[in-house]
């Protein structure tokens, strides 16, 4: 097929959308990824003769199950779960479980997608994938999780292994569900293999996985304000959420200098003036994992911050911003607030916190903004670690672990300098460096492969 030949941006994706009836999440993030490739493969034509992006687009298989489990009162209850295998041009697939009531298919099939991209950005050996239920484990007892989590591995263990797919935690997915499925994994196959990250540091987990997104997120606008000249150091920094990416995020900030002044829940956010010190901190990881508290009650502890009910922190002013809590949680006009207070830099710890017209925003302001595929990578990068230490059967200390982080961030930095420099400007639109980064590497293993 010659150049002139090549289907265009749209009729690509009005393919896309035939295909996929109804998955709004799913389309939507082929969108945002393929604006950027589409411009960057213009001229390749091998790109298009092997139809690569159009191939990354179709996952390679989406397993659908039903999953039975009897709750407290002894009623029979059915779920359906899901595994999303998108593409193991690089390494086996890998990414998380998400157990939350608004999983669907679509949703799963978006993550997989992303997850391809920011697993190929670490530069380690990982495919993507994703998974998980419409299941809550909100309000259900310990023993309904366990027996839950166990008829869900009944039937994901087909389609997993340690070369094949390895599921991580996400949302709904912590160390107690991790435990749980890994042991029906075991029960079930005999085996003691790495099928699973996350897993407790006495079963095969890896030191640092618990920090590594939070500290990677850190680490990744220290790397942004370095390339242009500046540094963490003294820096006002507002951050979101207060889990776990959110209190690692405001740990590493302290290591580096800066001054964190926000944290948030689901039910307003805290303002604390004089910073948020070690101390504090450690305050607030207690009140949240021992009693289960909530943010609000930051300030009958710390008499001079103040809790802003039902309210999100991006209208302190702040050199650089941090969103760790969740997906949309930053829109176009609390974008223009930032920038208009003087925030120049932004590293996403969630997933897709900020909303694509925002995002926009942040890049026609110039501000460095460090979408979520390269900036909260680190936690990836720390499982794909995991899977390094269970093969070698080996458990690596906690300073080489630490320093594996700061490397594959400043890596994960780098490939996105290859691909993001804006023409007439010594500016970095990271967005597009860590697309066209992330597709170029399993494009070429798919270039190699020939079409299978
Ligand atoms: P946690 O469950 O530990 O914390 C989530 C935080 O976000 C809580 O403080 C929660 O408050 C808050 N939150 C949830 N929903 C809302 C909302 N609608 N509005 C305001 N705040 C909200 O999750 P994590 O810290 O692990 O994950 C946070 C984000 O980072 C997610 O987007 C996740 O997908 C992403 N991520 C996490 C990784 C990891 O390794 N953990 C890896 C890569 C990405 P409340 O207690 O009130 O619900």
């Amino acid at each position: 097929m010659a150049v002139s030949d090549h289907v265009g941006f749209e009729e690509f994706m009005e393919g896309v959308k035939k295909r996929n009836p109804g998955q709004t999440e799913f389309i939507q993030a082929v969108r945002e990824v393929s604006e950027d490739v589409f411009d960057f493969i213009s001229d390749k034509e091998e790109y298009h003769e092997y139809q690569i992006l159009r191939r990354i687009a179709e996952p390679d298989r989406v397993v659908s199950f039903r999953v039975c489990w009897e709750d407290d009162q002894n009623n029979i209850r059915v779920q359906r779960g899901w595994r999303v295998q998108n593409n193991n041009a690089i390494g086996p697939y890998k990414g998380g479980l998400r157990f939350h009531p608004s999983v669907t298919e679509s949703v799963l099939k978006f993550l997989a997608f992303e997850q391809t991209f920011k697993n190929s950005l670490t530069g380690l050996p990982m495919g993507g994938g994703k998974g998980g239920s419409n299941f809550n484990p909100k309000g259900k007892s310990d023993h309904e999780v366990m027996r839950f989590c166990q008829s869900f591995m009944t039937e994901l263990y087909r389609h997993v292994g340690d070369d094949v797919d390895i599921p991580a935690g996400d949302i709904g997915v912590g160390a107690r569900e991790i435990g749980y499925m890994f042991g029906q994994y075991k029960r079930i196959t005999n085996q003691f293999t790495g099928v699973l990250t996350g897993k407790g540091l006495e079963y095969g987990g890896s030191r640092v996985r618990t920090e590594a997104t939070g500290y990677g997120a850190v680490y990744f606008a220290q790397n942004m304000l370095e390339q242009a000249g500046n540094g963490m150091d003294g820096k006002i920094c507002v951050v979101s959420g207060s889990g776990n990416v959110a209190t690692h995020a405001v740990e590493k900030i302290l290591h580096l200098g800066g001054k964190p002044v926000t944290l948030s829940d689901s039910q307003g956010f805290i303002h604390d003036p004089d910073g948020i010190d070690h101390e504090k901190l450690q305050w607030v990881k207690e009140h949240k994992t021992r009693t289960r508290g909530r943010i609000s009650d930051y300030v009958t502890a710390y008499k001079n911050a103040t809790f802003h009910k039902g309210q999100r922190p991006w209208g302190v002013p702040c050199e650089v911003a941090f969103p760790c809590a969740t997906q949309n949680e930053l829109n176009a006009e609390e974008a223009r607030t930032l920038v208009d207070n003087g925030c120049i830099a932004v590293s996403e710890g969630a997933n897709m916190p900020t909303s694509l017209d925002g995002a926009h925003l942040f890049r026609d302001a110039k501000v460095l903004f460090g979408p979520g595929k390269a900036a909260n990578a680190g936690g990836v990068a720390l499982s794909g670690l995991e899977m390094s230490q269970n093969s070698a059967r080996l458990s690596w200390d906690e300073n080489r672990l630490q320093d594996h982080l700061k490397e594959v961030m400043a890596g994960i930095h780098e490939r996105c300098l290859e691909h993001g420099g804006v023409a007439g400007s010594d500016h970095i639109d990271y967005v597009r460096g860590s697309n066209i980064a992330g597709f170029v590497k399993v494009a070429k293993a798919m270039l190699a492969y020939g079409v299978v």
